[in-house]
């Protein structure tokens, strides 16, 4: 069983996800020290069941997990917040069970990602899940390109000490005008949710030193101006008259003027 827990507020632990980690033979979880405190806080003992499953671990954890389920015995995997396998350990664990044929379910619980999305205020009709941005070179770089043209809206994970300096490339990356929510503490005590565009979070967080849990969350790329006609019917005569046939050289126009293939069709309708 997959079991989500809180983000900070104990509150926001289910009670299915009480009921669960009270019958479990044993609990896979992070930090036994954070695990007895959540479950000292629902009245239920740790008793031994606990086994440590961290991201340097789960690997090798996996064969021990299996047989314990052969065994016929029921596992809980939690984490230190949130949803195990979101930005932290459990996916390899449901991976192998799942694959070895045994039954894993889930008891959803919070998570920062969508709680910070869907505070932001920005589209969360679509959106993607960055995690924790590659810390550096070019990794870094193209990932930020990548999400400055991404047309949903991203998530992302920080850490205080390193929220300044994405909130800096993703200015450079989306531009000042772009949109942009930082989410910080949800669910605790000094829950803040700041909405502005990337030049005023950085302002927004040049005065203090950042302190607590952080998400980012940026809007996607505007879509793109209306395709100037001219310029899409002068690069399809020019591909025609090369010996482009109409289907591929349409195919092509609208990749490369980032113009609907449908839009590009009407001008090459109308050219033959
Ligand atoms: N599994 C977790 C989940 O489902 O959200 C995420 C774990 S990841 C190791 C920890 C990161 O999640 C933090 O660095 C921060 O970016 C984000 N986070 C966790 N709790 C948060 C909170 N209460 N407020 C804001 N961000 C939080």
């Amino acid at each position: 069983m997959i079991v989500g827990t809180p983000i900070g507020n104990l509150g926001d632990l289910s009670p299915r996800a009480v009921e669960v980690l009270g019958a479990a033979d044993v609990i896979a979880c992070e930090d036994t020290r954070r695990v007895r405190q959540l479950l000292t806080h629902c009245g239920i003992s740790a008793r031994g069941r606990l086994i440590t499953v961290n991201d340097h671990t789960e690997a090798g954890a996996v064969p021990g997990v299996l047989e314990r389920l052969e065994a016929g015995e029921t596992v809980a995997v939690v984490s230190d917040a949130g949803m195990p396998g979101i930005s932290d350990p459990g996916e390899q664990l449901v991976s192998a069970a799942a694959a070895a044929g045994h039954v894993v379910q889930v008891v959803p619980g919070p998570s920062a990602a969508v709680a910070a999305l869907v505070v932001s205020g920005l589209p969360a009709g679509r959106f993607a899940f960055e995690g924790f941005l590659p810390r550096k070179g070019r990794a870094r770089e193209e990932r930020l390109a990548a999400l400055a043209r991404d047309r949903r809206t991203t998530v992302v994970y920080e850490a205080p000490h390193r929220v300044r300096d994405t909130v800096a490339d993703l200015l450079v990356a989306c531009g000042p005008v772009r949109r942009i929510a930082i989410a910080r503490e949800l669910t605790k005590m000094f829950e803040e949710v700041w909405r502005g565009t990337c030049e005023g979070a950085a302002d927004h967080l040049a005065g203090t030193e950042p302190r607590g849990e952080f998400v980012l969350v940026v809007d996607g790329a505007p879509e793109p101006p209306p395709p100037d006609a001219g310029a899409v019917e002068a690069a399809l005569r020019t591909l025609m008259a090369g010996g482009a046939d109409k289907r591929s050289a349409v195919a092509l126009v609208a990749a490369q003027m980032d113009v609907s293939k449908r839009e590009v069709y009407e001008v090459a309708i109308r050219l033959s």
